[in-house]
């Protein structure tokens, strides 16, 4: 019998089908709560919403935990690495609240267009006031939709029900389904100079924090509506204020912030704003359908069933021996496709000496890796492929027998509209990740942390100023490699303890020595 413990509350259809199931099932109550380490020790199972920690000490206090179930999407306070590292499955329920925050979006729209709380908020004043409520209508305006997946494409099929002309933005759209919707793909320029209403749905990752910066909400309609359903980071809140105080946007409906709940509410209360904090997956429905899902993720991860929406592959087909390869996989795959700095249309993965049964799970791990960076949490080991053939991605995987100059090396290489990026990495000593070329390039660097990947001039004294212009901001360098080509050009790949700031980065591209430079977060890797 399965032992299933509920640290955080989780609506009753979940916890039917948990006890159907003939599991035990305990949910912890407030008092037991300080002794949360303790108790987990004795269970196979634990399920979390957004409020219980899972860092690495408690997962190891769970001595028999087999299965996290995170109700809801969002995994950021589960320590998923240490859960692979121990063997844990985390499975979420990713799709519950999609028609939720759809729905949201347009309650948000409405009421801005409408000027709906202000209106209720005289009318429950006692004053009946018709000319201050002089709202928009949403017919025959554009909606620029900015992400076209699964809630993206949602809106966009409702916006159209409101005759709307709908233009999406999306570095993985895909034609057929933008033409099926009658939607015009544009790019980001475009979209916000012809949209009446902007829309956000995108995922928040390192590339899409700041999505809607300064310069780009400056590029929007005069009097245009942004709506903020998807998560807060993207949005530059500063300038934000500034351009609806400016007159510059008509107005906007958030549900998210940058943080949460913020520390200053000048935002939500200005008049211009429609605010409400983060109800987008508030509703019975959602609630429920994420509480069966998530039962039911967690019952078949216990069955040893492959779960659909495991976030993390702790088993791999080749055991513990495989997990490495894995991560240097998703690792390549991750610097290759911040590299490539937009979308790819292909990616060719080439092993040389890899046991057969990790060729094809090392290449999902590598496709995984390159789309982290556009889906966020929404792509796991199960659905990466899946994702790629209905985007239209091609993915090859071939296999040289030839020696390599490793016994084992992964080679990655993305084409995209701006060109082709192509790296190769091996593991040292059975586990440590080390990429060894980039391009044409021969170095050696561990793929994880915070890399300024730069291509110099190959002159003396570009480390001297590039230690000197990164110092003068505060900036440690923690290790720093270097590789040239013959009298030409050099590459330095540098890894940073902290982040350099715009003025930072453009001071340091503006070097005359300084070819390009790229910053990329890989995380703990
Ligand atoms: P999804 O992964 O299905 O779609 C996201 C899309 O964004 C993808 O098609 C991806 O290619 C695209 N994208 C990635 N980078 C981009 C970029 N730089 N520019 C434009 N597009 C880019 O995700 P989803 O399920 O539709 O969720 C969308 C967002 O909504 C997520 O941020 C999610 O967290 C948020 N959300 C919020 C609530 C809420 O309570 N407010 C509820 C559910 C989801």
């Amino acid at each position: 019998m399965h032992r299933i413990l509920i640290s955080d509350s989780l609506d009753p259809s979940g916890l039917e089908i948990l006890r159907a199931s003939g599991a035990e099932v305990h949910e912890l109550t407030s008092e037991e709560r300080p002794r949360l380490h303790q108790i987990v020790a004795d269970y196979d199972a634990l399920v979390v919403r957004s409020m219980t920690k899972v860092d690495a000490a408690l997962l190891k206090a769970g001595k028999r935990l087999k299965v996290v179930g995170r109700a809801g999407i969002g995994v950021d306070n589960v320590d998923v690495p240490a859960a692979t590292e121990l063997g844990i499955l985390v499975v979420n329920a990713p799709t519950a609240n999609l028609l939720s925050a759809t729905e949201h979006t347009f309650a948000l729209l409405f009421a801005l267009a409408r000027k709906i709380p202000a209106a209720d908020n005289s009318m429950k004043a006692g004053v009946w006031d018709r000319k201050t409520f002089l709202g928009t209508e949403l017919q025959g305006k554009t909606c620029g939709v900015i992400g076209f997946g699964r809630i993206g494409q949602r809106v966009a099929l409702r916006a159209k029900a409101f005759e709307m002309t709908v233009v999406a933005y999306d570095p993985f759209l895909d034609p057929e389904v933008a033409r099926r919707l009658e939607v015009e793909p544009v790019d980001l320029d475009a979209l916000l100079a012809r949209s009446d209403v902007v829309t956000l749905h995108t995922p928040m990752t390192a590339e899409t924090r700041g999505l809607l910066s300064r310069e780009r909400l400056t590029k929007m309609k005069r009097g245009a509506l942004l709506v903020n359903c998807a998560r807060g980071g993207l949005v530059d809140e500063v300038a934000l204020l500034e351009l609806l105080d400016s007159g510059h946007l008509g107005g906007a409906a958030l549900d998210v912030y940058g943080e949460e709940p913020p520390q200053d509410f000048t935002l939500a209360r200005h008049p211009k704003v429609v605010a409400t904090p983060h109800i987008g997956a508030q509703t019975h429905e959602a609630q429920e359908r994420i509480s069966t899902e998530t039962a039911q993720m967690l019952l078949g991860a216990l069955e040893g069933s492959m779960a659909v929406t495991a976030v993390n592959l702790p088993f791999t087909p080749a055991g513990k021996r495989g997990e490495p390869y894995l991560r240097l996989g998703e690792q390549l795959g991750r610097l290759a496709s911040a590299l490539a700095g937009g979308s790819f249309r292909r990616l060719q993965v080439e092993l040389w000496g890899i046991d057969e049964g990790l060729r094809r799970p090392l290449s999902v791990a590598v496709l995984k890796g390159a789309l982290v960076p556009f889906l966020g949490e929404g792509v796991n080991y199960v659905n990466a492929e899946r994702i790629a053939e209905s985007r239209g991605l091609e993915v090859v995987r071939a296999t040289h027998t030839e020696p390599a100059e490793y016994a084992q090396l992964v080679g990655v290489t993305l084409y995209g509209e701006g060109g082709s990026v192509s790296l190769a990495g091996t593991l040292f000593g059975e586990r440590d990740a080390r990429v060894v070329r980039l391009e044409s390039f021969r170095l050696e660097f561990r793929p994880s942390g915070r890399l300024l990947v730069l291509r110099n001039l190959d002159v003396p004294g570009v480390v001297g100023k590039l230690g000197t212009l990164l110092g003068g901001a505060g900036i440690n360098i923690a290790d720093i490699h270097l590789a040239r080509h013959d009298g030409g050009e050099a590459l330095a790949v540098l890894r940073l303890d902290s982040e350099p700031s715009a003025e930072a980065l453009a001071a340091l591209r503006a070097l005359p020595e300084v070819v390009s430079a790229r910053l990329v977060d890989l995380g703990r890797g």
